[in-house]
C-alpha cells in the first residue's frame, strides 16, 4: 500500500501552509484581543476555494476529496486553530444540505455557502441538550406555509456571521420528534445576545442563540416533507464528519507543537549546551513525534474511508479520541519543553494548550467517542 501524498496534495498542503503564515499568522493577536472572526480574512479563504474543498463541482465546489479536506484542517490549524474550527463547523451546515438536502435546496443554498458569501452554523445543543441530542426543546410549528421557531441554543459556532444555520428543532407535529431547517441568520426573531466568553479558540466567534417566532417557509425544511422527524439520524450522520475536521485540528495542532518544541530546544542553552542534549528533552520529543505520526495516519486513513464512500461513524470517533489525546500531550509537552517560558503568551505554546482542550469536547465529548467506538464490539 502507498500512503504518500499525490504530487497535487503536496502542492495543495504547501500552498495552504503558505496562506496560513502569510494570512493568518499576522492576525493572530489581533483575533486573541478582539475575539472576532476577521470578515477580511474570510474573503480571502473564500477566493482560495477553501469552504468548497470537498464537495463536487455541479455546486460549486472544488471537487477534491477529504483527504485534501483534512491536510487544509491541519495546515491551518497548525498555524490558528479558531480558522480552522470556523470552516469545520461552517462545512458542517453545507454538509448537511449537501447530504440531505433536496436538489432545489442544494442549488440554493451550496454555492453561497461553499463560496464563503454564506457564512454555515450547525445547532444542535441547547442548556439540557449536549451528548443527550434527544432532549433538545425548540419547537417548529407549522402555520400555513411557515415554520415559526422557538427557542434558545448554546454555544453555536459563526452564530454571529451572516448566512445559514442548520437548526435542529423538536416538530411538534410530529410528536417532538426532531427535524433540520435552515434557518436564514437575518431572518426576524433570529438574535445572538450573547458571545460565549471562552478560554481559547479566541479567533472562532461562539455565541447564543435566541429564536422568537421565527418564520421561514416550510420549504427550509432539510431534505423536505420526508425527512420531516428524521433529524436525529441527520445529526447521527453528519457528527463523524464534523470530527474528522476536529482531528485535522488535532494534529495541526500537535504538528505546532512540536515545532515549537524542538526550535526551543536546539535555542535555549542551560548548563553551558542546548537543553536538546538532555535525553529528558529527546523523550519528550520522540514520544511526541511517534504520537503524532500515529495521529495522522489515523486521521488520513478515516478520510480516505469518508471518500471511497465507507461508513465512518466508528472510525471517525476512535480518531477523535486519539488525536484529541495526543493534541491535548503534545501541547502539554511543548510547554513542558519551554518550562516557565511556556506559561507567558509571548511563545504560543501556552495558546496551543488552551485551543487544543476544545478538541476532547466539541463535537461530542471524548466519553461519549469510547462509547461510539465500543459499541462497534459490543452489540
Ligand atoms: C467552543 C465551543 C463551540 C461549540 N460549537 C457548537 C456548535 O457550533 N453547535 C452545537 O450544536 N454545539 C456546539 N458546541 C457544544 C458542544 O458540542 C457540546 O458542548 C458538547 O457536545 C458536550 O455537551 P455538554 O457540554 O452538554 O456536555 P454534557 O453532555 O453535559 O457532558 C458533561 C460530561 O458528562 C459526561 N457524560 C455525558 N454524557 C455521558 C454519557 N452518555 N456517557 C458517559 N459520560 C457522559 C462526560 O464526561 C462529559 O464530559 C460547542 C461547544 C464549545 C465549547
Amino acid at each position: 500500500m502507498d500512503f504518500s501524498y499525490t504530487e497535487e496534495q503536496i502542492m495543495f498542503k504547501e500552498s495552504v501552509r503558505k496562506f496560513a503564515e502569510a494570512e493568518i499568522s499576522p492576525l493572530i493577536h489581533q483575533m486573541e484581543t478582539e475575539k472576532q472572526t476577521p470578515r477580511d480574512l474570510v474573503r480571502k479563504m473564500k477566493e482560495m476555494g477553501f469552504y468548497a474543498v470537498q464537495y463536487s463541482e455541479e455546486y460549486g465546489g472544488v471537487g477534491s476529496s477529504y483527504i485534501e479536506y483534512v491536510i487544509m484542517m491541519e495546515e491551518i490549524a497548525r498555524v490558528y486553530c479558531s480558522i480552522a474550527g470556523h470552516m469545520g463547523v461552517s462545512g458542517m451546515a453545507a454538509a448537511t444540505i449537501y447530504n440531505f438536502g433536496t436538489e432545489e435546496q442544494k442549488m440554493k443554498y451550496l454555492p453561497e455557502l461553499l463560496n464563503g458569501d454564506a457564512i454555515g452554523s450547525f445547532a444542535f445543543t441547547e442548556a439540557a441538550t449536549g451528548s443527550d441530542a434527544k432532549a433538545i426543546r425548540a419547537t417548529a410549528v407549522r402555520d400555513g406555509n411557515d415554520w415559526v421557531i422557538n427557542g434558545e441554543k448554546i454555544f453555536i459556532t459563526n452564530s454571529t456571521m451572516p448566512g445559514y444555520i442548520a437548526l435542529f428543532c423538536k416538530d411538534v407535529e410530529k410528536d417532538g420528534k426532531i427535524t433540520n431547517i435552515i434557518v436564514p441568520k437575518d431572518a426576524k426573531g433570529y438574535s445572538t445576545p450573547k458571545l460565549v466568553e471562552k478560554m481559547g479558540m479566541h479567533g472562532m466567534e461562539v455565541a447564543d442563540v435566541v429564536l422568537e417566532d421565527v418564520r421561514v417557509p416550510v420549504e427550509n425544511t432539510t431534505g423536505g416533507e420526508t425527512m420531516r422527524g428524521k433529524g436525529f439520524q441527520m445529526l447521527l450522520a453528519m457528527t463523524p464528519l464534523g470530527k474528522l475536521s476536529v482531528c485535522g485540528q488535532c494534529v495541526g495542532m500537535a504538528q505546532a507543537a512540536l515545532d515549537a518544541a524542538v526550535k526551543y530546544a536546539k535555542e535555549r542553552v542551560q548548563r553551558g549546551e542546548p537543553i536538546a542534549n538532555f535525553q529528558s528533552i529527546q523523550w519528550i520529543i520522540g514520544e511526541m513525534s511517534t504520537e503524532l505520526a500515529a495521529a495522522r495516519q489515523m486521521t488520513l486513513s478515516t478520510a480516505y474511508a469518508k471518500s471511497v464512500g465507507k461508513d465512518i461513524t466508528y472510525d471517525a470517533a476512535r480518531t477523535r479520541l486519539f488525536t484529541s489525546q495526543v493534541a491535548h500531550r503534545a501541547a502539554s509537552n511543548a510547554m513542558q519543553v519551554h518550562g516557565a517560558f511556556s506559561y507567558s503568551t509571548e511563545f504560543s505554546v501556552e495558546r496551543i494548550f488552551r485551543d487544543a482542550k476544545l478538541t476532547e469536547v466539541y463535537e461530542g465529548v471524548n466519553e461519549i467517542q469510547r462509547i461510539i467506538a465500543a459499541s462497534e464490539l459490543l452489540r
